[in-house]
C-alpha cells in the first residue's frame, strides 16, 4: 500500500430526525463560530453535517452566504432517478443542494425500513452516479457478532455496497456495530481497529491499493469527547460518525478537536 498518502480525518455528525431549519441555522452558526474561535485547523480534522431533508436548503444557504468550511451531507437517498416514488427524494435533488456526502446502509434502514445489501448497493451507485460520495454504513448486530465474529458482516455489506460503485469513485465506509450506536456502550479501539483493518483488506481486493490508502474507515456507535481520542490512534480508523453526541456543539467540538487530546 502506499505509505506516504494521508487521509484527512472526517467526523461526521448524524443528525437523524432532529432539528427543524431554523434550529439547524441557529446550530451551525454556534459551531461554525466555535471552531473560528478556537482557530480549527481543517487540515487537522475534515467535519460535515448530516441535517434531515427539510434543513439542507438552510444550511445550504448559510454555509455558502458565510462561506463556512463545513461539508454537506444528506442521511439517505432514492436509488430511482426520478419518477412514481413519494416521499423519496433523488440524487439530483441532492446535488442541487450542494450535498457532498450521502449515508446509505445505516443500521436503522437496514433493521427500521428492511434495506437489503442490493438496496444499499442501488442507493451507493446512484450517489457515486451524480459525483457525491456515498458513506457507506456496515456493522454487525449483537447476534452476529456472537454468530460470526466482529468482522464477518461488515466485510459481507462492503463487498455488497462496494459491487456497483463506478471504478474510480471515491467513498467513505463507516463501521457502526449495531450494538454499540446509541447504547453507551462504544467498541473498544483494538475491536474498532481490527474490524477497519478487515475492511481496508477488502477495499484492496476489490478496489485496488489505491483506493484502499486513500479511502476513509470511520468507526460510529457512542462516540464521546471521552473515547474520540482513543479511536484516532488506531492506524485504520480515519474519524467519526457520530450520532447523538453530534447534537450537542460544545461536545461535537470537542469531538472534532480530538488532535488537542489524542496524545499523538
Ligand atoms: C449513528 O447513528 O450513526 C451513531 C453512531 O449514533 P451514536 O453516536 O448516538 O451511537
Amino acid at each position: 500500500m502506499n505509505a506516504t498518502v494521508t487521509r484527512t480525518p472526517l467526523i461526521a455528525g448524524n443528525w437523524k430526525m432532529n432539528f427543524d431549519h431554523l434550529q439547524a441555522i441557529a446550530f451551525v452558526q454556534k459551531l461554525a463560530w466555535g471552531l473560528k474561535d478556537a482557530k480549527h485547523d481543517f487540515s487537522d480534522a475534515e467535519v460535515a453535517v448530516f441535517p434531515p431533508f427539510t434543513d439542507l436548503r438552510s444550511v445550504q444557504t448559510l454555509l455558502a452566504a458565510d462561506r463556512l468550511s463545513l461539508s454537506l451531507g444528506a442521511q439517505d437517498v432514492s436509488q430511482h432517478q426520478s419518477g412514481a416514488f413519494t416521499g423519496d427524494i433523488s440524487a439530483a435533488m441532492l446535488t442541487k443542494l450542494d450535498v457532498q456526502y450521502v449515508i446509505v446502509g445505516h443500521s436503522e434502514r437496514r433493521h427500521g425500513h428492511g434495506e437489503s445489501n442490493d438496496v444499499v448497493a442501488a442507493k451507493a451507485a446512484a450517489i457515486s452516479q451524480t459525483g457525491m460520495v456515498p458513506v457507506i454504513c456496515v456493522g454487525e448486530t449483537a447476534a452476529d457478532l456472537e454468530e460470526h465474529g466482529a468482522a464477518a458482516v461488515p466485510v459481507a455489506q462492503l463487498r455488497a455496497a462496494l459491487a456497483t460503485l463506478p471504478a474510480g469513485s471515491p467513498f467513505v465506509v463507516a463501521y457502526e456495530p449495531v450494538w454499540a450506536i446509541g447504547s453507551g456502550q462504544a467498541a473498544t479501539p483494538e475491536q474498532a481497529q481490527s474490524v477497519a483493518q478487515a475492511l481496508r483488506e477488502t477495499i484492496i481486493e476489490v478496489s485496488g491499493e489505491d483506493a484502499a490508502a486513500t479511502t476513509r474507515v470511520l468507526y460510529g456507535g457512542s462516540v464521546t469527547s471521552e473515547n474520540i481520542a482513543a479511536f484516532m490512534r488506531q492506524s485504520d480508523v480515519d474519524g467519526a460518525l457520530v450520532g447523538g453526541a453530534s447534537l450537542k456543539v460544545d461536545e461535537f467540538q470537542r469531538i472534532i478537536r480530538f488532535r488537542q487530546h489524542v496524545g499523538a
